[in-house]
């Protein structure tokens, strides 16, 4: 580092970005964070600026990639079998209690491999089902939340085989830092900017309150249904109690919610997808009635299958987010293999669950009538991206009136 970049000074600037902008955190806020050995000297960071602000309590969750992989490699069967109920009534009372949330990862794609796909399914399954009941605090934005990511040797070299481990993580760290608009002089006033200009374009299309969307694109030729009185999110987002948020750092989607029973088509994915240890790559789904009836993929179909399959809402939409092709972070044309930059850098649909921030009285519904507006319900929800400089979207309103959205990925009003 050194001349190139000062990392600690960069390190300084994220840190606040996070806590200003990303938790907006207050005097007498508390917040639990993620801490693993390559985030730790970032979150040392993070700690000493947050008690400075006045911030009550922080508590730091510990987890490691090596002791990850052990336990999935080495542990017996009953070790998959059930999740601790005390662990999810620990989160839940902390989360009760108003303790906010920062997700702090690093990413790291080969890490499992070589683990049997269905002992990674089975708990990745088990352990969904134990924590549904914790879920609904960040779904629901009852508390403010922020998922955001550091640079790791692994995660490092996986992007850039051919550098020294030094080297690539100090280029990973510069692609963190243009991707959240770190390298800038200010980026708290950069990102107040962006948040302006992603609720224009929000604006724009809650207005227009359109009924269908039609995608095309090589391999793509798609009807998606929105639900009745969609709400286009992007930007800072609101917890129940009205303080802003980021929820993603970075972020240049507008998301909202399609409807659960009238998606129908084909839809080609434009990047690789990374769950379950696994890169499914080149894949597409056939939708017909919402349902995803048919898929195909070059690698790693049985681990798409496995994904579709854990509960009905699986394969189903919950999301969908347009982000224009030219932006920081599809800009520096790099595939990150981590879905917080790859999400951002494309347009994107999810399967799995639906936020309920994205249709009016969302978080007020009961099951049935969820079902009825069209909101899916599921214990996952996986993004995968479909943008690309090819893509062509179009709204059409209820009166069948036409409107360009995106022409050649980019933003067409
Ligand atoms: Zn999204
Ligand atoms: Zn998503």
């Amino acid at each position: 580092f050194g001349e190139i970049m000062d990392l600690q000074k960069n390190f300084e600037k994220y840190a606040e970005l996070i806590l200003k902008k990303g938790l907006n955190i207050k005097k007498s806020e508390c917040f639990t964070v993620s801490v693993n050995e390559d985030t730790l000297p970032l979150v040392r960071v993070i700690a000493k600026q947050a008690y400075k602000m006045g911030v009550k309590d922080i508590i730091f969750l510990f987890n490691d990639d090596d002791l990850t992989l052990s336990k999935y490699l080495y542990a017996n069967d009953a070790a998959f079998d059930e999740f601790p109920k005390f662990k999810v009534e620990y989160a839940e009372k902390y989360l009760k209690a108003g303790y906010h949330r920062l997700a702090l990862h690093t990413a790291n794609p080969e890490l499992l491999q070589s683990v049997d796909p269905k002992r990674l399914d089975k708990w990745e399954s088990v352990s969904a089902k134990a924590n549904k009941r914790v879920q609904k605090y960040t779904m629901n934005n009852m508390v403010k939340w922020v998922v955001a990511a550091a640079a790791s040797p692994a995660w490092a070299k996986s992007l850039f085989p051919d550098l020294s481990v030094e080297k690539a993580v100090e280029k990973l760290w510069e692609n963190i830092f243009a991707a959240t608009r770190v390298n800038l002089d200010d980026p708290i006033a950069a990102w107040s900017e962006h948040d302006k200009n992603l609720k224009k374009y929000s604006k724009f299309l809650n207005k227009a309150q359109f009924t269908k969307l039609i995608y095309k694109a090589p391999g793509t030729d798609l009807e998606v249904c929105l639900v009745e009185n969609h709400i286009w999110q992007g930007g800072s987002g609101t917890s129940k109690a009205g303080a802003t948020f980021f929820a993603n750092i970075p972020t240049e989607e507008i998301f909202t919610m399609p409807h659960a029973y009238k998606v129908n088509g084909v839809v080609k994915a434009t990047k690789p997808l990374i769950e379950l240890g696994n890169t499914i790559e080149n894949f597409s789904f056939t939708l017909k009635d919402g349902k995803i009836v048919d898929c195909t993929a070059e690698k790693g179909k049985d681990v798409l299958k496995t994904l579709l399959s854990i509960d009905e809402g699986a394969s189903r939409l919950g999301e969908v987010a347009l982000v224009p092709h030219d932006s920081p972070i599809s800009n520096t044309n790099i595939l990150f293999k981590d879905t917080l930059f790859d999400e951002n850098a494309s347009c994107h649909f999810a399967f799995g669950a639906a936020y309920s921030e994205t249709v009016e009285n969302g978080e007020k519904l009961s099951a049935s009538e969820k079902k009825k507006i069209g909101m899916n319900e599921s214990m996952t929800h996986v993004d995968f991206m479909v943008g690309g400089p090819e893509l062509s979207v179009i709204g059409i309103d209820k009166k069948g009136k036409e409107v360009q959205i995106l022409k050649n990925g980019n933003w067409a009003f």
